[in-house]
């Protein structure tokens, strides 16, 4: 494994193909984040509100793309709806009814997915994936939320067969929103543990935390 950042960014972004890196920069310090940043990486996510919030104002970049991951909790939707550009972590109509209302007030539009819980793990966030479809639906009447795709958080596999299998079954989810019109651009799977074998199902978006910036604080 390479052991400067810099090495480390270049290994990640060459198995990558044409997916984009979402850099996770949840519990991490604000000087790696630069060093990356000074590496040309402009796509950062975080899952905590206050602490995204706190590292996007200290550093104040105008360039960066800031995505909330992180399960979302109602009276932090002014926060997040102000201060992030991406919302991957939509599963609730009622979170999309207050984000919407708080970009209107804004005059912005939100890019979101929804989260799907494609194991059907009963403790976990998301969408379960019989139920996308008509939530997708819903989310037609949210003028200020743009509906880009759905993101995947499965529970941990250790060898590459069964983490491909299970984001083939994303990537035919996916595939089948869009045939009944859907119109879904992000398919956001994939992290440091897996996310070679998203990207040979087919992820337009990985998101990279322990792996790009070592572990977490
Ligand atoms: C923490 C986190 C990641 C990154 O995980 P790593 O294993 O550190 O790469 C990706 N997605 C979500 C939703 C996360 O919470």
């Amino acid at each position: 494994m390479p052991d400067s950042i810099a090495d480390t960014y270049q290994y990640i972004r060459q198995r990558l193909g044409t997916a984009e890196l979402v850099a996770v920069s949840k519990r991490q310090p604000l000087e790696k984040m630069q060093a990356l940043y000074a590496l040309g990486q402009r796509v950062f996510a975080e899952n905590y509100v206050q602490e995204g919030v706190d590292k996007i104002n200290a550093l104040s970049w105008p360039d960066v793309q800031w995505h909330f991951i992180g399960q979302i909790q109602s009276n932090k939707t002014k926060l997040i709806a102000t201060q992030f550009d991406w919302v991957q972590s939509l599963d609730r109509l009622k979170i999309a009814e207050r984000l919407n209302e708080h970009c209107q007030q804004l005059t912005k539009t939100l890019q979101v997915c929804v989260a799907v819980n494609i194991d059907d793990e009963p403790q976990k966030g998301g969408v379960l994936p019989d139920a996308v479809y008509e939530f997708v639906k819903q989310l037609r009447r949210f003028g200020h939320l743009q509906l880009r795709g759905i993101m995947v958080l499965p529970k941990a596999r250790h060898d590459y067969e069964s983490q491909k299998q299970v984001f083939d079954k994303t990537k035919q989810l996916f595939d089948e929103l869009n045939q009944q019109g859907c119109d879904l651009d992000t398919l956001s799977m994939g992290m440091s543990g897996d996310f070679e074998a998203a990207v040979a199902a087919g992820s337009t978006m990985v998101r990279i935390g322990t792996l790009l910036f070592g572990s977490r604080e």
